[in-house]
């Protein structure tokens, strides 16, 4: 009747506006994120596949407000990048993520390399690679410590030449990995065609790899490409021992993911080092 079609009107109005509400509360904690300590970061460690050992780990921004309590980066990441406000929590974090890893260096800890992921909008931003190399300067973190994620997504649909933004990077001397991989549109050719150090098969791929034999020849062959031009194999996302026993058999060098551990919070991770 007309009174549903009302109502129903209604309700969609009162959702798109809590909605809008939501968004806009969002962006004024992003606003005042650092300022007011309600952003932090979580590290995800990265296991050697052979020797299961600790080789890296990747730095996750996560937010706390008192009001909306945690919020996922999923829904804040796109508000972030909308707003321009990626541009100083980006820097923030990639300063806090070196920072942190300088730290362990001087601690004594075997060496890991620490991953930070980088947004498309902090790409085209015309000061990206001076600021990494002012951070690395500022926080006397070695490059090769320092792996920028890079989706596939990102290098293929930026306005600015990939090939010399990721040559730029090298020459600062700091790691690339292609993040996400498989989720994109680029072709395995175009793999070969870029200088990256690592790729990171995605999750979608890794939930199949035990189960479907299809996802299982398509990571076979991302393997062995990656392989033969020098570039290491990370598998995000791995959960479950049958898909840890596939990459073993497949090669791939790096493992992340829950069946290892979840995101830390950085006194956990340095105490994970302390007893592996
Ligand atoms: P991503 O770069 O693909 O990061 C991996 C995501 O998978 C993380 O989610 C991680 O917590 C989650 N994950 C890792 N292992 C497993 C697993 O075994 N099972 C499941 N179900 N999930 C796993 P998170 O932290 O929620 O981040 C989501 C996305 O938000 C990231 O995806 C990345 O695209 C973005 N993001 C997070 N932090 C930053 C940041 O500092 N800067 C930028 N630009 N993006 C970020
Ligand atoms: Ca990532
Ligand atoms: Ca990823
Ligand atoms: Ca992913």
């Amino acid at each position: 009747s007309k009174d549903t079609g009302k109502n129903k009107f209604t309700m969609f109005c009162r959702n798109m506006e809590e909605e809008l509400s939501r968004n806009a509360q969002i962006l004024e904690i992003l606003r005042s994120a650092i300022s007011s300590k309600e952003v932090y970061v979580k590290y995800q460690p990265q296991y050697n596949i052979s020797t299961n050992t600790i080789t890296g780990f990747e730095a996750l921004m996560r937010i706390n407000n008192s009001k909306l309590g945690n919020i996922s980066p999923a829904e804040f990441i796109p508000i972030a990048e909308e707003s321009g406000l990626i541009i100083g929590l980006g820097e923030w974090i990639l300063r806090e993520a070196c920072t942190f890893n300088k730290s362990l260096l001087d601690q004594g800890f075997t060496p890991c390399i620490v991953s930070v992921n980088i947004s498309t909008v902090q790409i085209n931003h015309p000061d990206f690679v001076s600021m990494v190399d002012s951070v690395l300067k500022e926080t006397n973190l070695p490059p090769q410590y320092l792996e920028l994620e890079i989706t596939e997504s990102t290098l293929v649909s930026s306005l600015i030449d990939a090939t010399i933004l990721l040559s730029n990077l090298q020459n600062l001397g700091v790691h690339v990995s292609l993040d996400d991989f498989g989720t994109g549109y680029s072709s395995l050719n175009y793999l070969t065609t870029i200088p990256i150090n690592t790729l990171k098969i995605d999750k979608s791929f890794v939930d199949n790899i035990s189960k479907n034999d299809k996802d299982a020849c398509i990571a076979d062959a991302i393997i062995q490409l990656a392989h033969s031009i020098q570039v290491d194999v990370i598998a995000e996302g791995v959960e479950h021992e049958e898909q840890l026993i596939v990459l073993k058999k497949k090669n791939c060098d790096i493992v992340q993911g829950y069946i290892f551990s979840k995101p830390l919070l950085p006194s956990a991770l340095i105490n994970l080092l302390k007893n592996t």
